[in-house]
């Protein structure tokens, strides 16, 4: 049962007894995580391609259950979205991310942005705006150190998404559209939007070399986002081939495998802080 895809709406099918009452069992377990200590962050480093220098890091949210095991933001995501647990969730990796680059920084380390991503469900009660402030306020994190990563969809499925996304600006945070090129986002609708950067979905980059057509959409993002003034970095870059052939197109930016594997604080530390004093 478990190997079965997750839907909501099929809660109440017969057939989904069992998956119910796993989807139960989890959804009680997910809201006691945070204050029972089973939620943490790990970190990516996003790196400039040709110095291999840390310009960021992407903030990835970690279940461990005491019940469960180890759950992916895959399966614990979209159920924290169908509870609405989401917002308390979100709100915790907000402050949480805010908090860690400040401490990097007494501890030795400038890391100078950080990205997080929001769920749609976090804008549609457009109550993110004050939140971002908030994990600001908080922290003393300059808000030009935050990145913040929306999808396509959910930019293109959230009414008001465009006062939203304008509310965020006007903190002084900037916005990064997630997976480009997965959705359907209008062009004419992206230039609309007070956005920095595009992050081109690892789907298109993982078959470069061999695929042709993913080489030749990398590209046009790339073109694009030079185009329209925007930063571009690549998802999910794992050989040494990918990073040389965004950057022979034109990306200067990459996160992914080849550069370090999303890993706790401490280890990021550790692997950047040398570097960065060298
Ligand atoms: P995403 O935002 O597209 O994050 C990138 C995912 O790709 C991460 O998976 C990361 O570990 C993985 N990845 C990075 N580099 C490579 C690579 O070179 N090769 C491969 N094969 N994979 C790579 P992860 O951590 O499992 O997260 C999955 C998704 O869960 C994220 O996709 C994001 O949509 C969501 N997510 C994670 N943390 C949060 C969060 O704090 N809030 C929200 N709303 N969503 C989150
Ligand atoms: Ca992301
Ligand atoms: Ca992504
Ligand atoms: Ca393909």
């Amino acid at each position: 049962a478990k190997a079965r895809g997750r839907n909501g709406y099929q809660l109440y099918a017969p057939s989904m007894d069992g998956d119910g009452a796993e989807r139960l069992r989890m959804e009680g377990l997910l809201r006691r995580a945070i204050e029972r200590g089973e939620i943490r962050l790990h970190y990516q480093p996003q790196v400039e391609i040709e110095t291999g220098r840390l310009i960021g890091v992407e903030a990835l949210v970690r279940w461990h259950s005491a019940e469960l095991g180890h759950v992916p933001p895959a399966r614990f995501i979209p159920l924290a979205e169908d509870i609405g647990f989401i917002c308390q969730l979100g709100a915790w990796v907000l402050e949480q991310a805010c908090r860690q680059v400040v401490c990097w920084e007494k501890a030795g380390l400038y890391v100078p942005k950080v990205a997080v991503n929001l769920s749609g469900r976090q804008f549609d009660r457009g109550s993110v705006a004050p939140l971002v402030a908030c994990a600001l306020a908080g922290t003393g994190l300059a808000p030009q150190r935050l990145q913040l990563e929306v999808t396509e969809s959910v930019i293109m499925n959230t009414g008001d998404a465009l006062q939203y996304i304008n509310d965020l600006h006007a903190l002084g945070v900037e916005l990064a559209i997630d997976d480009f090129g997965t959705g359907y986002s209008s062009l004419a609708y992206l230039k609309q939007l007070p956005v920095q950067t595009l992050k081109i979905d690892r789907s298109f980059i993982k078959d470069i070399p061999a695929d042709k057509d993913d080489e030749a959409i990398a590209v046009a993002i790339v073109q694009l986002g030079k185009s329209m003034d925007l930063a571009v970095i690549a998802e999910g870059v794992e050989t040494a081939e990918q990073a040389a052939f965004l950057l022979r197109h034109g990306c200067r930016r990459a996160q992914g495998y080849l550069y370090g594997r999303p890993v706790e604080p401490a280890e990021l530390l550790e692997t950047w802080r040398q570097d960065d004093a060298g």
